[in-house]
């Protein structure tokens, strides 16, 4: 009979979880078709307030979600 004391069940209860988590980031990582096709923004800085955000929308001016202004 296997005896099992405090340290070896915390032992391998942690490294289930960490194994579960591990597969699942790497199921999720490659086989995940919409990470591979995702849409691509681009950077943008308002020149009035300064703030920095992603413009997902390619054509025509973009507005600044913080100051609403437009950006060319
Ligand atoms: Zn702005």
């Amino acid at each position: 009979m296997i005896t099992i004391d405090i340290f070896l069940a915390l032992a391998i209860f942690l490294s289930v979880a960490l194994g579960i988590v591990f597969f699942a980031w790497i199921f999720y990582n490659y086989f995940n078709e919409k990470t591979k096709t995702g849409v691509m923004g681009s950077v943008h800085q308002c020149p009035y307030c300064t703030h920095v955000f992603v413009n997902y929308k390619e054509q025509g001016a973009c507005v600044c979600p913080q100051c609403r202004s437009y950006i060319t």
